[in-house]
């Protein structure tokens, strides 16, 4: 069930590489396991996937510890800056840094422990008030800010598009987030590249890889409907 679900998944990627005529090399993807248990990491795993998404700390650091060594892992919510200390050095790409403060915890607890963390800004393109991000306008403003910080290293921009039935609407959200990192990368800030563009979930990875993802984080087409408790979200 899970192999099949995940060979769709790659299929559906690769269609959509050759329908914008990318490399499909450019395009990962990030399976995003939150609430599921090792055993399907593993099953996934096993068919060769290395990268995978959480969005709790503390979910992600008891996976970390049963889980192979080799998995690529990725902080895809948000997070809060007094858990910074358990996952660095950790992550390979921390996907939802949207305050100064935040990088800065970052950067201090990087430099402590002698590692370069890479991050993305997270983008709250539509302006929903229900989300984290900061604004376009804000956001070039807080990169200039953060990329003078020691043991951070900003790749790239990162987006939660709205929940919407038909994918096509998110379009221009996300070719809005190219063409924001696009307006960035011309500034050749220091220490700053933007050569990852972090959109596109279950609903519309394929009209994001159209836009130009070059991270797509799937769940609930890999791993099924998620289960949550009451009052975690
Ligand atoms: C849960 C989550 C995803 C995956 O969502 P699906 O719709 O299940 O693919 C992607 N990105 C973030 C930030 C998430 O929290």
């Amino acid at each position: 069930m899970l192999k099949e679900n995940y060979s769709i998944v790659r299929e559906n990627i690769l269609k959509a590489c050759e329908k914008a005529g990318r490399d499909p090399e450019s395009v990962k993807l990030i399976a995003v396991s939150k609430t599921k248990p090792a055993e399907d990491i593993e099953e996934i795993y096993s068919l060769g996937q290395r990268d995978f998404g959480e969005n709790k700390v503390q979910e992600l650091s008891q996976k970390i510890e049963i889980l192979p060594d080799d998995i690529k892992w990725h902080l895809i919510g948000h997070l809060q800056h007094n858990k910074v200390k358990y996952i660095i050095g950790k992550t390979e790409l921390i996907h939802s840094v949207d305050s100064e403060r935040l990088a800065l915890t970052i950067s201090k607890e990087a430099v402590k422990h002698n590692v370069t963390a890479d991050v993305l800004i997270e983008v709250n393109v539509a302006g929903e008030e229900s989300k984290f991000g900061v604004t376009t306008d804000e956001t070039m403003e807080l990169i200039e800010k953060i990329s003078i910080l020691p043991g951070i290293h900003i790749c790239g921009l990162m987006t939660i598009a709205p929940f919407v039935a038909d994918p096509e609407e998110n379009r221009p959200v996300f070719r809005k987030l190219r063409e924001l990192s696009v307006d960035i990368a011309d500034k050749k800030i220091d220490n700053v590249s933007m050569s990852v563009l972090s959109m596109g979930m279950t609903n519309d990875y394929m009209v994001a890889i159209e836009e130009g993802a070059t991270f797509v984080r799937v769940g609930t087409a890999i791993f099924g409907e998620r289960q949550y408790n009451k009052g975690e979200n």
